[in-house]
């Protein structure tokens, strides 16, 4: 996937989007994340850049 393109506002999906590095922001690397469950699914959420996806 194109990191250039990564969009905070829209929450991605693992199965379309795999991390780059497993356990890390594809955005900036970071690996802390805030995480909640909704609707079934995990959401992650990075503490750096606010990146989102299901996981
Ligand atoms: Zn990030």
């Amino acid at each position: 996937m194109d990191t250039k393109n990564i969009d905070t506002s829209v929450t991605y999906e693992y199965q379309d989007f795999p991390d780059k590095q497993a356990g890390r922001c594809d955005n900036c690397g970071n690996s802390l994340f805030k995480s909640s469950v909704a609707d079934g699914k995990f959401l992650r959420e990075c503490r750096n850049c606010g990146m989102k996806k299901n996981i």
